[in-house]
Formats: structure tokens, C-alpha cells, sequence
């Protein structure tokens, strides 16, 4: 089935319905600024790239902190630091899922997904912080950084999971929309 996608405009908020699978190029006639992916489509987009940076956030969290256990603090500050600016880019899409969503299960994965990210961004780069720290010696500033980290870790754990694309689909009923 063709599906009708909807593109808006940046500039002067014009939309245009385009019917077809392919995402082309809309231009817009009133201003000739280039019209962007919206609505449903753009939100369900927005979630699978945020979902697939969040797990490969959550994989760069967890090798860092097996990392810090080897007592290898630069490697492992590295590896906080990727982390960090991966959370930072799944917020950045959940925040579009959130702002596009015309569904109300989509918006409450999106919301979730968007807190928790924020959560284990904020610990990631205090993680980051205590490996610092703790090169530089300065153990009482470290313990404070895991300290803070760990506040945020725990907060993040009473989000619950961040729901897979697939799970999204199953709770919505919404075709997945294949990765641009
Ligand atoms: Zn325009």
C-alpha cells in the first residue's frame, strides 16, 4: 500500500503530502527552502535511530565500566566519553519522536526513552569525571563523581527499558518505517 508522508517546511511551515516509499527531495514552492520529513513517519524514524544510538550508548557504558574494574582510567575514559555524546544523540532523536508523534503510545516510548537517555548521559560523563579524578589522584572528588553517577544510574533503572522499534510496532500497530 502507498503510504502518504508528510514534509514541512523549515522555512515558512508549508506542508506537502507526498505519496510513495521512496523519501525524495521536497522543495518548497513558496520559498524554495528544502521541506523536512514530519508527522508520524519522521517520529517513527526518529525513534529507531535514537533506539539504535541509545544500545550502542548502553554497550560503550558497560565496557567502560568493566574497563574502570582493570584500573585503566584513560581507555575507560574513552569509552565514558562515546558513550556520553551517543546518549546525547538519542535524546536528540527522541526529543523529534516526542515533538512528531500524532500517537499516544509513541509518545510515551519516546518520553521514556528520552528521560532515561538524559539519565545515563548525565552518569556517563560524571563517570567520566571520577576517571579523570582518580588519575589525577584526587581520590575524594572521585568518590564524589561515582557518587553522582551512581544517583543518576539509579534514576535511569526506574524508567524501566527503553522499548525496541519492535515492541513500538507491536504496542502501535504502525508499519516501521526502513532505515534511510
Ligand atoms: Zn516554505
Amino acid at each position: 500500500m502507498e503510504k502518504a508522508q508528510t514534509y514541512r517546511c523549515d522555512g515558512c511551515g508549508s506542508e506537502y503530502r507526498v505519496v510513495g516509499k521512496s523519501q525524495p527531495k521536497v522543495v518548497c514552492r513558496n520559498c524554495d527552502r528544502e521541506a523536512t520529513l514530519c508527522g508520524a513517519a519522521a517520529a517513527q524514524r526518529a525513534y529507531h535511530i535514537g533506539y539504535t544510538r541509545y544500545r550502542e550508548a548502553r554497550r560503550q557504558l558497560s565496557d567502560a565500566l568493566a574497563t574502570v574494574e582493570d584500573g585503566e582510567m584513560a581507555l575507560a575514559r574513552g569509552g565514558f566519553d562515546s558513550a556520553a555524546s551517543d546518549f546525547e544523540a538519542s535524546v536528540d532523536q527522541f526529543t523529534t519522536a516526542l515533538r512528531e508523534a500524532d500517537d499516544e503510545a509513541l509518545g510515551e516510548f519516546a518520553e521514556r526513552g528520552r528521560k532515561k537517555a538524559t539519565c545515563l548521559w548525565q552518569a556517563a560523563e560524571w563517570l567520566s569525571g571520577m576517571t579523570y579524578a582518580r588519575e589525577q589522584g584526587e581520590t575524594a572528588q572521585a568518590s564524589t563523581y561515582r557518587k553522582d553517577a551512581e544517583n543518576r544510574l539509579q534514576a535511569a533503572r526506574e524508567y524501566g527499558t527503553v522499548s525496541s522499534p519492535e515492541e513500538l510496532r507491536q504496542a502501535t500497530g504502525l508499519e516501521v518505517q526502513s532505515e534511510a
